[in-house]
């Protein structure tokens, strides 16, 4: 399993529990132009070494799951799709409940992306230590009805930190969510001394950070793995399809069952629609369906 990547050499990680610190073998890259679209963390490759310690990776295997983004590629106006973790198995959506201020449809924006690639998810509510029982409860309501798992953590003070270990056991997990939530706080939370950098307070602006392009998997223990990439944290959803949306939002799926009176409905305000009137009978919340028509704009 690929641990570490930096500048086109990738730690492996061997099932003896070795380390490999290989480069990618030329054959491999000549299917594509950049080291960092064929291998990322999280895959398994196959691998032939060259010494104790060195070696190349020869094949990667095919990805269960993908998480990537939008990267710039040659040319002019091209888009790439570049992979920032594979074989993820869990993705912890990071929110803050305040500071900054809970916002339903960046919460709403990383689960979608979640869900598209096919990955479960779980929500944290981290900095639950600066907020009231009540300004959680009314963050964490709309998500009753998802499924999806929900944690209240605090950093700062520890809670919910062993229900998260607990929920990321034996598995590769991803933290996502907007900048200054507490993604690197709680991986320093869950692995002590792992040192992560965290913004001052304040300081968690969209520019100045990140200067590494490091990517790694951290262990919690021999089973369990947290990737860390600075691009994998802020990801956004794109290559969004109009027609899969609807089917993003969990509590959507059951008035999908049956057909809307439009068969092109948009679910946005056409007449008849069964996504609407879920909304009207409180079965789908206000702010769940407005994170989804503004997806919907930006979907094609
Ligand atoms: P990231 O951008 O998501 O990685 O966020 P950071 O981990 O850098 O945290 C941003 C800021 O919030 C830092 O000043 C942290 O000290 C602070 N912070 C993180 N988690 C908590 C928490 O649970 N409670 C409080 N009070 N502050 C927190
Ligand atoms: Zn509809």
């Amino acid at each position: 399993m690929v641990i570490r990547a930096e500048s086109g050499f990738f730690t492996v990680l061997l099932d003896d529990g070795r380390q490999v610190r290989c480069r990618l073998r030329g054959r491999l890259l000549k299917e594509r132009t950049d080291a960092a679209s064929l291998v990322t963390i999280g895959d398994r490759v196959t691998i032939s070494t060259i010494d104790a310690d060195e070696g190349s990776i020869e094949v990667v295997q095919p990805r269960r799951s993908e998480l990537a983004r939008r990267a710039a590629g040659p040319g002019r106006n091209r888009w790439l799709r570049q992979p920032l973790a594979a074989n993820i198995d869990l993705v912890v959506v990071v929110a803050s409940v305040v500071e900054p201020a809970f916002n339903a449809a960046r919460l709403d924006r990383f689960l979608v992306v979640a869900e598209d690639a096919g990955i479960p998810v779980a929500i944290c509510l981290n900095k639950c230590d600066l907020a009231s029982a009540e300004e959680i409860e009314t963050a964490l309501a709309p998500y009753h009805r998802t499924g999806y798992a929900q944690l209240c953590t605090s950093a700062v003070s520890g809670q919910g930190i062993d229900e998260l270990r607990a929920l990321l056991h034996g598995r590769i997990a991803a933290f996502v969510g907007a900048s200054g939530t507490g993604k690197s706080s709680l991986l320093n939370a869950l692995i002590p001394g792992s040192r992560l950098r965290t913004a001052a307070v304040g300081q968690a602006g969209r520019h100045g950070r990140h200067t590494t392009t490091v990517s790694q998997l951290l262990a919690l223990d021999t089973a369990t793995w947290v990737a860390d990439t600075p691009g994998l944290r802020e990801l956004s959803p794109w290559e969004l399809q109009r027609d899969r949306l609807p089917w993003l939002f969990p509590e959507f799926r059951p008035p999908l069952e049956l057909p809307c009176r439009f068969p092109a409905c948009s679910h946005r305000h056409e007449p008849g629609c069964r996504v609407l009137s879920a909304v009207v009978d409180g079965c789908i919340p206000e702010s769940r369906h407005n994170s989804y028509v503004k997806l919907w704009d930006e979907a094609r």
